[in-house]
Order: structure tokens, then C-alpha cells, then sequence
């Protein structure tokens, strides 16, 4: 089997609209995608079916709706609706510019139902190597992206979000993305907490690594540039928690938004603290505790 022969397993709509489904016809868009028995098919096929107005849900639902019912997922969509008046209007030539930047490319792209030249509304689908099981590796494919484009509909991360087709052309792009590429580029989207020179430089010795070893126990991925650890000390979700090998910071991906950072972000969040209780917990607890460790 070709790498563009690959096929992904997805839940299509019976039935096809030339017009985006009221208000009155989206519970049954729904009920009918999501009841349906996934389909396995190649990029050019789903492409097909986009393109003839029916909808379709990225992640597989088992046993009725509802976003504890996902199994698993392979493809993800971000919305770019230019709803945010105070951004300037993402175009699609913009978008495929950030994701060539970015090194993660599209595998479908399609304009909806209702955008129009003024405001154009499309959608960006991205094909993974491999789908992935794990709910807490899903959350983090789909808040990556989203969070990469400024003009994306944020709230699309739900695991039984659903899309629907369109009465326009569809792009064929046909590109698939690692799962450990979304993480590196994860990475880059964490600012550290701005604080002081001096406690830059306690931050830069302290072996941040080592700590969440010890705070964390038990990994499970670790590559080169990354560790994931298998339970998170933040929300307590399993395969959740990253920690960026480069840039000594954190990310939790956990269900209210997340957290990330440095230590002192790490100190806030697991202990409750404000950022000037935080630095004083760094330098007075966790400094301490692990110089008399060595
Ligand atoms: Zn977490």
C-alpha cells in the first residue's frame, strides 16, 4: 500500500445538503453521522464526500453519542472562521503560509457553506501517521492546531465535535503530520512567565528534568526532544503532561484550557500559589530540597 492509498477510518452523514443543515436539521446531521458505522477511506474519497454536502465526525464514536464514546481519531479539523473582528482576516493562501512555517501541512482544504469574499470561512484537515487512542494524546493534536492559526474557532477541540460538508470545491492536499512533529511545535507555542534576571538564572541550574522524574514517576514516550509523563501532576489525566527538553518548560493539556511553563508556572499550578509564592517556594522549598539531594 502507497502512502496516498492509506486509508483513515471516519463517520460520514447518509445523507448530503447543498446549503449548511438549520438549526433544525443539526441534531439529526448528528444522531445519523454518529450512529453510523465508520467508514475506511482514502483522502480522495472523504474528499468526495465534503465535497457532496455531508457531514462528517474526525473522531470514531462507539455505542451512541457523546464524547465519552470516542475510540479514536486520525484526522483533525480546524475552523478558521475570521469571526474575531479585531484580528485582521486569515485568508487560506495566510493559513497554508503558518503551516508551512510550521512544518505541519494539510491533508484536505475546503471553504464552508457560508463563507463569502468578504469573509472567507474554511477548514483545514490534517491526516496523523497514525490515529491515536489516548484521549489525553487527542486533546493535545487538537489544541495544538487550533491554537496555531489566530483566526480558529477555539472551540473545536471536543472529541464528538462534528463538521459538515460543503457546496464548494475541496483541496486534495494529501499531507500527514507525526504525532511527535504536533508536539515540537506544541513546544514552541509555551511563553514562560516573565520574571527577574537573577531568577532566570536559578531556573537555568535548577535540573527541572530530574524533578519531574521524581514528582512524576512513571513515563511513557520519551524522545530526544520530549518526555510525557504517564500520570500529570497537574490534572491528573494519563499522557497528558509534556515536558520540553529544550526549553526546560511544561505543558499540561488537561480539560479547563491547560497549563504550562517554567518551574514557577509548575510551582502555581500544582500548588496553588500566586507568582511571587511561587518564586519564594523555588528559591526557599524545591532549591533547597534538591541541593541536599546531591
Ligand atoms: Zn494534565
Amino acid at each position: 500500500m502507497t502512502k496516498t492509498e492509506s486509508r483513515i477510518l471516519v463517520q460520514v452523514d447518509s445523507k448530503a445538503y447543498a446549503q449548511k443543515p438549520n438549526g433544525k436539521e443539526i441534531g439529526g446531521v448528528k444522531t445519523r453521522t454518529q450512529n453510523s458505522t465508520a467508514k475506511n477511506l482514502t483522502m480522495e474519497e472523504l474528499a468526495t464526500e465534503i465535497g457532496q454536502g455531508k457531514s462528517f465526525s474526525p473522531g470514531i464514536l462507539e455505542g451512541g453519542l457523546g464524547a465519552s464514546n470516542w475510540k479514536e481519531q486520525q484526522i483533525f479539523g480546524v475552523d478558521i472562521d475570521n469571526n474575531d473582528e479585531t484580528l485582521p482576516t486569515l485568508t487560506p493562501k495566510e493559513a497554508m503560509k503558518i503551516c508551512k512555517n510550521n512544518g505541519v501541512l494539510p491533508a484536505l482544504c475546503y471553504k464552508t457553506f457560508s463563507s463569502s469574499k468578504e469573509k472567507p470561512k474554511f477548514r483545514l484537515m490534517f491526516k496523523l501517521n497514525e490515529p491515536v487512542k489516548d484521549e489525553g494524546k487527542r486533546l493535545i493534536v487538537a489544541s495544538t492546531l487550533v491554537t496555531l492559526f489566530p483566526q480558529a474557532d477555539k472551540s473545536c477541540v471536543n472529541a464528538d465535535r462534528i463538521f459538515f460538508g460543503t457546496n464548494k470545491k475541496v483541496a486534495i492536499l494529501n499531507k500527514t503530520v507525526s504525532f511527535d512533529k504536533i508536539l515540537e511545535v506544541s513546544g514552541k507555542q509555551i511563553a514562560p512567565a516573565k520574571e527577574l534576571t537573577e531568577l532566570d538564572k536559578l531556573k537555568a541550574e535548577f535540573d527541572f528534568e530530574n524533578f519531574l522524574n521524581e514528582a512524576c514517576g512513571k513515563i511513557t514516550r520519551k524522545t530526544e526532544t520530549y518526555i510525557m509523563y504517564k500520570n500529570c501532576p497537574i490534572c491528573g489525566h494519563h499522557d497528558d503532561f509534556i515536558y520540553y527538553k529544550k526549553s526546560r518548560t511544561f505543558k499540561c493539556f488537561g480539560a479547563h484550557g491547560g497549563a504550562g511553563g517554567s518551574i514557577i508556572d509548575y510551582l502555581m499550578a500544582t500548588r496553588n500559589l500566586s507568582q511571587k509564592q511561587a518564586i519564594d517556594y523555588f528559591k526557599l522549598e524545591t532549591l533547597q530540597i534538591t541541593k541536599k539531594q546531591k
